[in-house]
């Protein structure tokens, strides 16, 4: 079966590795359909639940995975429903029915849209599609470092955003599946949307009590449990940076590379920004570059304004 996502590039640029003096390795998923790597899990995951027979996909997410189960109901021809809540934009909703999902606007936190998902879900026998949580998710993500360890040699950190942790688990799959299980893992979060950071620091699962960091799609309130297991198996470093260095590293990577990214992927780009003191002890770095539809320049530069 084709997948629904594309190999996207590994860029450098001369000028931040020469003001660093390391080599920084870009992994461009910033340039797959839908604007993030979602589409590689979610896609996959779709994928198999349209292979088990389902004709209709419901997914929970008012962001990046909503619209990545959009795109893909809409590239296999099954009928998607994307319940979110309130708070999601109208710009966001606009995005999932150009791909001719139906959106169900429900309730005031993820949590309430996720729960009238799951008796959608249950009501019309449908594939319940998790923004995070699924096996099949996490191989989907692993597929990245599967084509980044034929264009690059291994570095000696990768750098990750965390929110619900499905990107993690799947770049921790991938580096072991192709031989690079001994490379760091960074974790990088916002302030206020530091749920992973709370569950390393007391090596179990840690639920916090609210998000309040501009960077919603960092913002889930506990990590899916399989990092926790990977804190036995795998070296992972935390790291926790502040919405204004996650905005300015989004406005410096636009200046770099001519591409708009969500707060989400600044909080990680933000160790070649602000944070470089992060990356002292390495010499060559691999970002991912996670993306995110969720954003224009003016809100970053009002965000830039107001913090
Ligand atoms: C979903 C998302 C994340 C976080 O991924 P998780 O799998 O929830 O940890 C980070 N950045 C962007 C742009 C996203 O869409």
């Amino acid at each position: 079966m084709q997948a629904l996502h594309l190999e996207t590039p590994v860029h450098q640029s001369a000028a931040i590795n020469a003001r660093l003096n390391k080599n920084i390795y870009f992994k461009m998923d910033c340039y797959q359909p839908v604007g993030s790597f979602k589409i590689r899990g979610i896609g996959a995951l779709c994928q198999k639940a349209v292979a088990e027979g389902k004709t209709r996909l419901i997914s929970s997410s008012g962001g990046n995975a909503g619209y990545a189960a959009a795109y893909s109901g809409n590239q296999l021809g099954v009928h998607v429903t994307v319940v979110v809540p309130e708070t999601t934009t109208e710009t966001a909703i606009q995005r999932m029915k150009e791909q001719n999902a139906e959106v169900i606007v429900y309730g005031k936190v993820w949590n309430e849209a996720d729960a009238h998902a799951r008796e959608l879900v249950a009501e019309h026998n449908a594939a319940y599609i998790h923004p995070f949580d699924n096996p099949a998710i996490w191989t989907g993500h692993a597929s990245m470092i599967d084509e980044t360890v034929h264009q690059m040699g291994k570095p000696d950190a990768v750098v990750v955003a965390v929110g619900g942790g499905g990107l993690m688990a799947g770049v921790l799959e991938g580096l072991h599946e192709n031989d690079w299980q001994d490379i760091p893992v960074i974790a990088v979060e916002t302030e206020g949307a530091a749920s992973f950071a709370a569950s390393h620091q007391a090596r179990e699962l840690v639920k916090i009590s609210e998000i309040t960091s501009i960077a919603k799609t960092l913002g889930a309130l506990e990590v899916t449990s399989v990092l926790v297991d990977w804190l036995d198996k795998h070296p992972i470093e935390s790291v926790i940076v502040s919405d204004k260095e996650a905005v300015t590293a989004c406005l410096n990577f636009a200046d770099d590379f001519r591409v708009i990214v969500e707060p989400a992927c600044g909080a990680a780009l933000s160790l070649i920004y602000d944070n470089a003191h992060t990356l002292e002890n390495y010499s060559s770095v691999l970002m991912i570059v996670c993306g995110g539809a969720g954003v224009t320049i003016q809100q970053l530069l009002e965000w830039q304004e107001t913090l």
